[in-house]
């Protein structure tokens, strides 16, 4: 396939633009602030975290109940309006034990992070999170696990108020 550039009207951009500090270039600090709305269901969903809960929302289309809550069902294209208090249980669909931490540094105790199905959550709608609370040689796809919460006045609205999840029969 080709492409006309004339379809694409602009000013073409060379190393020694970027070089010379023709564009891109901010001297000092650029003290820009800004502020982020992560939306109607995620404020909610985030907000009932700092309380100790996690909250899915069900699609009156078809039925699902989807974790993390979103206003609109992916499939349906329908809004969703139903709040559902789930457990803070589930079983985990899958894990992998790492020995090196996300800059590849190598770690001395290993994470576990999972894909959990919560409780009362529907199929595919699998949270990801960690395993904690036991040795990495038991842990097993399809083991119960239940949310280790942080102490409610260290919970800040966030998914990390769950610190992990933990084997409900070690
Ligand atoms: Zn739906």
């Amino acid at each position: 396939m080709s492409v006309r550039i004339q379809e694409f009207p602009g000013t073409p951009l060379h190393d020694d633009d970027i070089r010379s500090g023709r564009v891109l270039s901010i001297p000092g600090s650029a003290g820009a602030e800004y502020s982020w709305d992560v939306g109607i269901a995620m404020e909610r969903y985030l907000a009932e975290l700092k309380n100790g809960r996690l909250v899915g929302l069900r699609c009156h289309h078809c039925g699902r109940v989807l974790l993390p809550p979103r206003a609109f069902c992916e499939q349906c294209f329908q809004p969703t309006s139903e709040w559902v208090t789930l457990s803070d249980t589930g079983v985990i669909q899958t894990f992998a034990i790492c020995h090196i931490a996300w800059d590849a540094r190598r770690i001395d105790q290993p994470k576990i992070p999972a894909v959990i199905a919560i409780d009362g959550a529907s199929r595919n709608m699998g949270l990801l999170h960690l395993i904690g609370g036991v040795a990495p040689d038991r842990v097993a796809v399809g083991q119960r696990v239940r949310a280790a919460w942080r102490p409610a006045a260290e919970r800040q609205g966030s998914i990390t108020d769950i610190l992990y999840f933990t084997p409900m029969e070690k």
